[in-house]
Order: C-alpha cells, then structure tokens, then sequence
C-alpha cells in the first residue's frame, strides 16, 4: 500500500503525513493495505427498505433503501475511519492519538482507543450537543472545548499532533488511512442490493470522506450511483459551489444549525470541499441544501415511519428526499441508498421540542379511564 496525492499525483510510502509533501493536496491510499483495523465491531450495517417512506411520496415508483449507520459501536459510520485510522497508528507505534470533531468522530476515538490502552485528546467546539460530549467524557478521554466554529478545533488537533507526536485521526481528508476504512460502506450497499448499484446515494456532507468512501467502494465494485451531496441551509459551502458552477469550494461563516455532524465551514481545508464537490460532479450527481425545519420533520418520519431514531444530520438524506423529488432530480423510478449516518441518541434535543402522545396518569387504578384515553388517541391520525 502506497499514498498517492489526489492533486499531483505523486507516489509516497506509508507514513504519518497529513498533506502531499510536493504540492500540499490531499493524499490517498492505493493498493492493498497491509495492516489490520483495530475493529470492534464496525461495519456490515443493515440495509433496510423504507417502504412506508415511499408510500407517502406521491408519484414515487421507485425504491428507497436506508443503510443505517446508527448501528456502528459508537453509534455513527465514524467508527469505520476510527478503525482504519487507528489499526495504522499502533503499527507506527505512535505514543497516542488526537482528534478534531464535531461530536461523532471524537466519540469514536475516544471508544476506540480507550479499549486499545492508547491516550486520546479530542478537542470539540464549545457548543457540541451535550450528549455527544457526555458520550467522549465517559471514555476517558482529555477533552478540550474550544470557542468558535469547528475549523478552530481542527487548527489546535493539527498543532497539538505536532506537539506530541501522535497520530492526527481527525475526520477530514487529512488522515488518509482512515478515508480508505469508509470504502466499506460502497461495497456493503452493493453486495446488499444483491450486486446492483442504486440509481442514487444521498450523502449526508461535511467535507467529504463519507462521499469520497461511497464512490470508491461502488467503483472498486465496477459499479457507480450518482452521489448526492446533503448539507444543512444554516452551513452549506458544498452546496453554494455546486450552484454557482464553481470548481474551487470557499469557506462558510459561522454555521447556524442544528445538524452539528456537518456543521463543518471548511476553514484553512477548502480543498477539502472542492475535492468532494469533484467526486460529487464526476458522479453526474448534484448537491442539495436542506433547512433545520425540514430536518426535524425528516427526523420525525424516521422515527414515526420506520423505527429509526437518527441525530439531526442523519435524516437529512429524508429531508431532501421531497425537494429532489419535486424538481426532478430524482426520477421517479430512483432506486435511493439514503446514508444515516449517526443515533439520536447523540442529540435528543432536537426531539425533545416535538409534539409526542405522552399523558399524564394520574390514577392508575383507574383502567377504564386510561383506556378510553388510548382509544382517543389510537383514533388520531399522526
Ligand atoms: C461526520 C458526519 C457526517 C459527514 O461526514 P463527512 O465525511 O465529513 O462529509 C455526516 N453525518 C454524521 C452523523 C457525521 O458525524
Ligand atoms: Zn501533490
């Protein structure tokens, strides 16, 4: 197995860097690797048909297809790039490892080294949902809560990995060895469909890897789908490129969302973006921004409709669904792969602010009242 730079192409042989030392493009992995994932269980998700999704989509012949990535050991499809990325890292024999995240990739970390003895720092922004926080705490791990927007925590990992010499897991496209553990989920989802590709795979989207993943796994299979890039409207910079004809990705503000798995502005990494939205034009797919109000919405038919309890950013496949749907760019007879990618159980919140059919007992020995009151509401319509 070499790294081979996506830019310039140049051949280098497996080592810790982050970034082609020729031109400063992202590197891959090719060839065969030769060192094992530290797995623990990662991967083999279940591909489940939606078909009561489909039936509430008017018009809609086709088929939509859910590879639930809530099932990962820590709960989102970052325990794949953990696995990868951390398996190369003890080969190395590095002293520990550091990881920039939103919430999901630090909760992988954090898992994945304490049960391989490894010391971990992650580093989150200081507004990372509380249950993705609890969940990184738990393990062990040193935690450190940065200001500001999610680039600010990506430029103190790549400091801090500097610092202490250890292995730098963070998600983007900076660590090479664990883009390629994603590949997995390209293969997975076509030997799922019984060796077919899906028309359409929509792809939850913060810089790319999961996207880059889907692409190189369905091509290593001989086959392709076109990709759909989801980002939230509240932190979009994929999307405005895509729109603007834009080859090169530019950074985004502040994001304001409450999709923080992909609340990723692309500071200082915009060639990450540009990279992505490239695979994404190559796939003959498009991206799609998709408001908060549509999430919660989306987050509420998977839950009510199919029995999947997804954090925010992982229903947003759902919520693009209609749009794409209206304007055509979804034909009607799409065969869909919808990734959802992380478990609400990461980020109740969102939930806790819904309408629910809970009710207030307060006399319990009286059955006849408690009846007639589940009878009313079995009646609704919801
Ligand atoms: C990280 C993450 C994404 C985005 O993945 P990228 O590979 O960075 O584009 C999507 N969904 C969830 C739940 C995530 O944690
Ligand atoms: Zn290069």
């Amino acid at each position: 197995m070499n790294l081979r730079c996506v830019e310039c192409e140049a051949m280098f042989p497996p080592r810790l860097i982050y970034q082609c030392p020729a031109c400063g493009g992202i590197l891959e992995t090719v060839g065969q690797d030769d060192v094992a994932p530290f797995s623990f269980g990662e991967g083999g998700t279940p591909l489940l048909r939606a078909s009561r999704i489909e039936a509430e989509l008017p018009g809609f012949s086709g088929e939509i297809w859910l590879k639930d990535e809530t099932r990962n050991p820590s709960g989102s499809f970052k325990d794949r790039l953990i696995a990868a990325a951390l398996g190369r890292a003890i080969a190395m024999g590095v002293r520990g490892v550091v990881c920039a995240s939103s919430g999901n990739a630090g909760a992988s970390t954090a898992a994945y080294a304490a049960r391989a003895g490894v010391p971990a720092i992650i580093v989150v922004p200081a507004h990372t949902p509380p249950g993705k926080v609890t969940q990184i705490a738990a393990h062990g791990a040193i935690l450190l809560l940065v200001e500001g927007h999610y680039s600010r925590s990506y430029d103190l990992a790549r400091a801090l990995a500097g610092e202490h010499g250890f292995a730098n897991l963070t998600t983007t496209f900076i660590n090479p060895y664990a883009v390629a553990g994603v590949t997995a989920v390209g293969h997975e989802i076509f030997a799922q469909l019984g060796g077919q590709a899906p028309s359409h795979v929509l792809i939850p989207t913060g810089s790319g890897p999961l996207v880059k993943g889907v692409w190189q796994g369905l091509r290593e299979a001989g086959a392709s789908a076109r990709l759909v890039a989801v980002q939230a409207e509240g932190c979009a910079p994929i999307v405005r490129a895509f729109e603007a004809g834009a080859e090169h990705v530019t950074a985004w503000g502040m994001p304001q969302t409450i999709a923080s798995g992909i609340s990723d502005p692309l500071i200082g990494y915009e060639r990450d973006g540009s990279y992505t939205l490239r695979l994404v034009r190559e796939s003959g797919g498009c991206a799609v921004a998709v408001s908060d109000d549509a999430l919660r919405e989306a987050m509420q038919t998977l839950a009510r409709r199919e029995g999947i309890y997804a954090e925010p950013t992982a229903a947003s496949p759902i919520a693009a669904l209609r749009q794409l749907l209206a304007d055509g760019r979804l034909p009607a007879d799409a065969r869909i792969v919808c990734l959802i990618t992380g478990h609400g159980f990461k980020d109740a919140r969102a939930y806790q602010e819904m309408p629910t059919r809970t009710h207030r007992v307060d006399d319990p020995r009286d059955t006849a009242a408690v009846a007639r009151l589940c009878e009313a509401a079995i009646a609704e319509r919801v």
